[in-house]
């Protein structure tokens, strides 16, 4: 139950999960413990056998950092989406590298032109494409 006049927040969070996190009740502990309202935006697993889940965590402001300390503290990499992704078109090859660590499909091949596309409406600011391009064509908050 949230606490009269307790603050209400909501983050977007990229979760990476090392294996050995895999059989821990994480998602489900959040809101057992701390109370917290998760939506997920996004989950797979990446090439390097880590667990990557985007979410929005819902409640306390309070609950939402001690539910974040909680993650650290089992070894989930925790970073929060803040990015405002721009793509440079003047420096972008298309060589297609942000599109395949793209994990909400904002960065995508054109099949007819092969032109890599950035759809700003799908992206969910996890920055993957910032270190994917090598041209430094993906430029935070343009
Ligand atoms: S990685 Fe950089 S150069 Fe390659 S398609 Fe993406 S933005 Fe363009
Ligand atoms: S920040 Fe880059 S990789 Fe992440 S969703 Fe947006 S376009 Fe895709």
């Amino acid at each position: 139950m949230a606490k009269e006049g307790a603050l209400t927040v909501g983050k977007k969070v990229i979760l990476n999960f090392p294996k050995h996190t895999w059989d821990k009740p994480v998602v489900y502990t959040l809101h057992s413990k701390f109370n917290l309202i998760f939506n997920i935006l996004k989950a797979q697993i990446t090439p390097n056998e880590e667990g990557l889940m985007i979410l929005e965590l819902v409640g306390e402001e309070e609950k939402v950092r001690e539910g974040i300390e909680f993650l650290r503290e089992i070894g989930v990499g925790v970073r929060f989406l803040a990015a405002d992704i721009e793509k440079d078109e003047e420096e972008c090859v298309h060589c297609g590298a942000c599109a395949s660590v793209c994990p909400s499909g904002a960065l995508h091949i054109d099949r007819e032109t092969y032109k890599v596309i950035f759809d700003k409406e799908k992206c969910v600011g996890c920055e993957l494409c910032v270190g994917a391009c090598m041209y430094k064509a993906i430029k935070i908050g343009l």
